[in-house]
């Protein structure tokens, strides 16, 4: 199949396996994993971080930065389409009893600095206490603007607050750019990463930030039931993406774009934006069940039905792309 309706379809290649295979391993709540210390060590480098933490999964990498971050009765300035606090359950209000303030986002993903300056909360026992900004970076796909993200950053800690990026594909900016990650990473105090989406891992994502805030997340993540024992199968799987599957995420772009190119030419469609590995369209109503039945006919699984979005990854090819146009062709040219 050709799967478009995520990133996180992609498999783990022979090679990542070989990779798992021949990790050593050691219980990593008692901190003996060593393929999880270099992955760790790995990664905090990278990120131009103190350290790092791995998780089973970016929700709980998020959930456990907040907690860190936030105390009982503290609040998050986060956006409305932002994983964080849109995608995550509301476990952050669920299990830390942090407050969330959603804030509309603007066209390009970023949350307006006056929307942010308004939502900070006076020092008064009415309010909750603001305590963090969670930004995300790509968002829909969207590279956030750097010169945005040090005055967001700047303006929060103004006020006093901690910054979070919630980075799951900070990997697809750091490439779209040619940005080392480290500089994308500089502004925040904690990023979490995730490689289990483009970068073709099973499962994992990091958190990086300072040795304190890491040390109140190891404890949540414990909380958490992400205490894992021989990870290092998971850390190995992760480790060889970072060496191997980065640079690559650039030809994820490049067919993105030209499925973008491809879709925009069918009568009646309209491209809404095509960012990185991602592009959202609107298709007419009536055709999009069809379109749906007819895209799995020939091997394509799509989205249409709720949001119309594409995410290319590594598992899809340059063939793949134009047997997806063609598909999209055929069906309108019967129309
Ligand atoms: C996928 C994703 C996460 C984490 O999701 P998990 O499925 O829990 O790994 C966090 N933020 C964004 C923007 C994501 O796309």
């Amino acid at each position: 199949m050709i799967d478009l309706r995520s990133d996180t379809v992609t498999r783990p290649t022979p090679a990542m396996r070989d990779a798992m295979h021949a990790a050593p391993v050691g219980d990593d709540v008692w901190g003996d994993d060593p393929s999880v210390a270099s992955f760790e060590a790995a990664v905090a480098e990278r990120a131009g971080k103190e350290t790092a933490l791995l998780f089973p999964s970016g929700t709980q990498s998020n959930l456990a930065a907040l907690l860190a971050h936030c105390q009982r009765g503290d609040e998050v300035i986060a956006g409305q389409q932002a994983h964080t606090y849109k995608y995550e359950g509301g476990g952050a209000a669920v299990l830390g009893g942090i407050q969330p303030q959603p804030l509309e986002h603007a066209i390009d993903g970023s949350l307006p600095l006056e929307k942010i300056r308004a939502a900070i909360k006076p020092r008064d026992f009415h309010f909750a206490r603001t305590r963090l900004l969670a930004l995300e970076n790509t968002i829909g796909g969207k590279v956030l603007d750097a010169d945005y993200v040090k005055a967001a950053t700047d303006l929060a800690r103004e006020h006093g607050l901690a910054t979070h990026l919630d980075g799951a594909r900070l990997f697809n900016a750091a490439v779209a750019t040619d940005t080392p990650l480290a500089t994308l990473c500089a502004p925040f105090d904690s990023v979490s990463l995730c490689f289990s989406k483009g970068l073709g891992a099973p499962m994992g994502s990091v958190l990086v930030g300072s040795r304190a805030l890491i040390d109140e997340a190891r404890r949540w993540r414990k909380v958490l039931g992400g205490g894992l024992r021989q990870s290092g199968i998971i850390a190995a799987a992760c480790h060889h993406a970072l060496n191997h599957h980065v640079a690559s995420l650039a030809e994820d772009h490049r067919r993105a774009a030209r499925l973008a190119q491809g879709i925009a030419a069918l009568p009646g469609v309209e491209v809404n934006s095509v960012a990185t590995n991602m592009l959202f369209a609107h298709f007419p109503e009536a055709h999009r069940e069809p379109l749906v039945a007819h895209l799995q006919a020939r091997g394509i699984l799509a989205e249409l039905l709720y949001s119309t979005r594409f995410v290319v990854h590594r598992d899809i090819g340059d063939d793949d792309i134009e047997t997806v146009i063609e598909a999209f062709g055929e069906y309108f040219a019967a129309q």
